[in-house]
């Protein structure tokens, strides 16, 4: 009893403490990643070509900026017709031509990094691409450093989200979900990128949207959107709710 208690009083001082220490390390090896080409340059954009259009917008060719507002005002309103009104307001850093996508080195589409940063490189400047990575962004709001390790939401359910609700047409989905089942191997981050060895990225994407659909097919959005809430704000297990509602 007394030695559990000491370890709660412990763990209280620690906890605030080793999240900060955590918070630097990111900080640190984002800066230090800064040096070579990489995404991460995209935290200090401005020295690698980006103008600053807005305070949430960097691009490398500021004659594309009004065509490139336009699509992040489409999918700013494709993630608002799921989630209603919207709670973030990630800085984005996009690059419109390949010497910009270089210099941040970007072999994705598109990156969101937490609620903060989306990252796009030039064959992501899309109303689908942009539309992913804001659906990330909107569904992180409720996370923190510990969802690295204990993800509230699986990373299955956060890529097939993003998938599902930009319309990805793009994607190899099953028509039976439980042969998607095997995609919920990726529950964290790096188990969804274990995958990528296994599985061509429109069988995993695929995979991942078809579960997603599967529950709005038996609880409809406004179920998948309890869901989201009761797991987000709430604090209720994933994989309990899942069950409970797919039956598996
Ligand atoms: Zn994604």
């Amino acid at each position: 009893m007394t030695f559990s208690r000491q370890r709660g009083i412990g763990s209280l001082l620690l906890w605030p403490a080793l999240k900060a220490a955590l918070a630097a390390a990111l900080v640190f090896a984002a800066l230090a990643l800064a040096a070579v080409p990489s995404p991460y340059r995209a935290f200090v954009a401005e020295p690698y070509g980006l103008t600053q259009i807005s305070p949430t917008l960097y691009l490398d060719d500021p004659a594309e900026a009004g065509r490139v507002a336009a699509l992040i005002a489409r999918a700013e309103a494709n993630t608002a017709a799921f989630f209603g009104e919207l709670h973030t307001d990630p800085v984005w850093v996009i690059c419109t031509a390949s010497a910009c996508g270089d210099a941040l080195d970007m072999r994705a589409n598109g990156m969101t990094f937490g609620y903060h940063l989306i990252v796009v490189g030039p064959r992501g400047v899309s109303e689908m691409i942009l539309t992913h990575e804001r659906v990330h962004s909107e569904l992180h709001r409720h996370l923190d450093l510990t969802d690295i390790w204990a993800p509230r939401f699986p990373a299955w359910f956060d890529e097939g989200l993003a998938a599902h609700l930009s319309g990805d047409a793009r994607l190899r989905q099953p028509s039976d979900p439980r042969d998607a089942d095997w995609i919920r191997a990726a529950q964290r981050l790096w188990d969804w990128n274990a995958l990528r060895g296994q599985a061509d990225w429109r069988d995993r994407y695929g995979a991942a949207a078809r579960l997603v659909a599967e529950i709005e097919d038996i609880a409809g959005q406004d179920g998948l959107r309890a869901l989201i809430t009761r797991v987000g704000e709430e604090g209720a297990d994933f994989q309990t709710e899942w069950s409970a509602l797919t039956g598996r």
